[in-house]
């Protein structure tokens, strides 16, 4: 095991169930630390200030951006989320698998930061699941469901950027193949990217050398 912990950024489409993945991963295993991310949008029944999210107005989002809070920031169908920074590099210090529920665009900013973070999407079985589980869940009206399977189309675009694309079609099996996928991530030699790039130097030395 490394000293550090390992980064997981979980983005997927809205509806896919990438929240109980996370929360059965948190039950079924220690190591993990979630990350509690702020958000514009309006608190949804059976949500908890400081649980689901921070749920602050824009003009606070606003501030925290200035002051430099957040690790990433983006705009998803309106409202802003943002991942707050200190959290996440204690816990990574203290040993702690991280985990980032986020969208694609944050993802992308997290990488370009932390290139060893481990990137993960959640795919549905069918796109059909994802319509079902998104109109049934009944959280959000008819006009914000288009907006996020517009979204996911969108997201459908970037999906190539990710290390690794895991199929929820039966939860226990998801969870225990993402706890899998983290736990090799630990591998030094598997992800060590400190090692590759003084390969990388190496190999352009010995380049110009001969
Ligand atoms: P929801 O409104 O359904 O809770 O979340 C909408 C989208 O925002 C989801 O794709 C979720 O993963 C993403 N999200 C949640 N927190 C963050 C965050 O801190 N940063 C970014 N970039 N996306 C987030």
């Amino acid at each position: 095991m490394s000293d550090t912990g390992i980064l997981t950024i979980i983005s997927g489409f809205s509806g896919v169930g990438k929240g109980t993945l996370v929360k059965k991963l948190l039950e079924n295993y220690d190591n993990y630390a979630l990350s509690i991310s702020a958000t514009t949008r309006q608190m949804r029944v059976g949500e908890k200030d400081g649980e689901s999210y921070f749920f602050l107005s824009k003009e606070e989002f606003e501030n925290r951006i200035e002051k430099n809070d957040f690790l990433e920031y983006a705009n998803y169908v309106g409202n802003y989320y943002g991942t707050p920074k200190s959290y996440v590099v204690e816990q990574l210090k203290q040993g702690k698998d991280v985990l980032l529920e986020i969208e694609i665009q944050g993802a992308m900013q997290v990488k370009k930061l932390m290139p060893e973070a481990l990137t993960i999407f959640v795919m549905p079985p069918s796109a059909n699941t994802l319509k079902d589980r998104l109109v049934g869940r009944g959280t959000e009206k008819k006009e914000v469901i288009e907006a996020r399977l517009g979204r996911a189309v969108e997201e459908s675009q970037g999906i190539e950027n990710y290390d690794y694309i895991l199929v929820n079609d039966d939860l226990e099996e998801s969870t225990k193949r993402l706890n899998e996928l983290i736990s090799l991530a630990h591998d030094a030699s598997f992800r060590n990217y400190n090692f590759i790039n003084k390969i990388r130097e190496e190999l352009k030395v010995f380049r110009k050398e001969i």
